[in-house]
């Protein structure tokens, strides 16, 4: 270890002094490798219980100078080390860093047992990645490992969306809500088509971009609609689509272009059809499938559907056929083919509960 507390730095150039920083970050990230693979020791033989402390993070709390959220996170992130070999090795060898599995140990929360399966998959991307770029890698990992387990089924995401407006003082009116990512997409895509940047050289000086989003919600109340029809395109992996956890996460995306990411359900049905461009992705760079071709419904066969259904589908839902996706009986995904006789209306709502409700197991399906 080197010793660089108190040393007189005076007069160093700034290339010594980015040397010796580096140094010592290096020398810090060693000694809290350290600190994770002993307090995973600690923690399994309980030592803190001996000194009546209910809890290991209560004992960091109470002993050392670490705020209540910081001592959750060591420990947190001390036990998937210590319960998971081949995350202590590559720790050990410095092939990952502990920043690399804390990152690991927050995305695994409350999914342990699968971070335990797949832990060489996970291993393999942090070792390519930065910390930066692995938390998008380790996050498209739990979305599918979400979807495997069932942790939390999309429709009761779905079920939490709302909207609030609420007057406030000063003849403003404050609106807050959480709707799901196709809709937030939509949403966005539309409102920036409606009010694109303002010029620099204007009269006026240009507006924010959420003043600017502000001002098209507005005209959109007033029945405006913009310009050109907004296109929404989705990138998704073959195996991410259908349910298998892809060997390179590095290279798994499932995302819809210009917002981010979205879970595999999402993915799934915007893939059986919306007016979304699609295209599934095999590594970084082989196109499986640019949307579009077969699985669109043609103009023809969407009228003959239109005139067959009339409405949505759904028991009851009377929402009309232009604000409804076609849904492919069998998934397309499943060869299922795209012809009036395996298509029917669902508007977007019960297209959504209608996927949920014929959702199993990938691992079943694929049996
Ligand atoms: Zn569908
Ligand atoms: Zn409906």
């Amino acid at each position: 270890m080197i010793d660089a507390v108190g040393e007189d730095r005076t007069g160093w150039s700034g290339a010594a002094l980015s040397a010796r920083l580096l140094q010592v970050l290096l020398a810090k990230q060693e000694l809290d490798a350290e600190v994770l693979r002993l307090t995973g020791q600690w923690d399994a033989a309980a030592a803190w219980a001996e000194d009546g402390a209910l809890s290991a993070s209560s004992w960091l709390a109470h002993r050392t100078a670490t705020t209540k959220a910081d001592a959750s996170v060591l420990v947190r992130t001390a036990r998937l080390v210590h319960g998971n070999e081949r995350t202590a090795k590559a720790l050990a060898a410095g092939d990952i860093s502990p920043a690399h599995v804390e990152v690991a140990a927050r995305a695994a929360r409350h999914v342990e047992d699968l971070y335990a399966d797949h832990e060489d998959t996970i291993i393999d991307a942090a070792q390519a990645v930065s910390p930066e770029d692995f938390k998008v890698v380790v996050n498209h990992w739990r979305t599918i490992a979400e979807s495997l387990i069932d942790h939390e089924p999309p429709d009761r995401r779905f079920d939490r969306r709302h909207f609030h407006l609420s007057p406030v003082l000063d003849k403003m009116a404050r609106i807050d809500g959480y709707i799901d990512a196709e809709a937030g997409a939509r949403l966005v895509a539309t409102l920036d088509a409606m009010e694109p940047p303002d010029p620099t050289d204007g009269p006026e000086p240009p507006r924010t971009l959420a003043q600017r989003r502000a001002d098209a919600l507005v005209r959109l109340a007033m029945g405006e609609r913009p310009a050109t029809p907004t296109a929404m395109d989705v990138i998704v992996d073959l195996d991410t689509l259908t349910g298998r956890l892809p060997a390179d996460l590095t290279t798994a995306r499932c995302e819809i272009v210009g917002f981010g990411p979205i879970d595999r359900d999402t993915a799934v049905r915007l893939a059986c059809d919306a007016a979304v461009g699609r295209v599934i992705m095999r590594g970084t760079s082989e196109v499986l499938d640019v949307g579009r071709r077969t699985r669109i419904p043609t103009p023809a066969q969407r009228r003959a559907l239109n005139a067959r259904d009339r409405t949505c589908v759904e028991p009851g839902c009377d929402v009309p056929a232009d604000w409804c996706d076609a849904h492919h009986r069998i998934p397309w995904i499943d060869s299922g083919p795209t012809d009036l006789d395996h298509l029917e209306l669902r508007c977007r709502r019960h297209h959504i509960k209608e996927h949920q409700r014929r959702r199993a197991p990938p691992q079943q399906r694929a049996a």
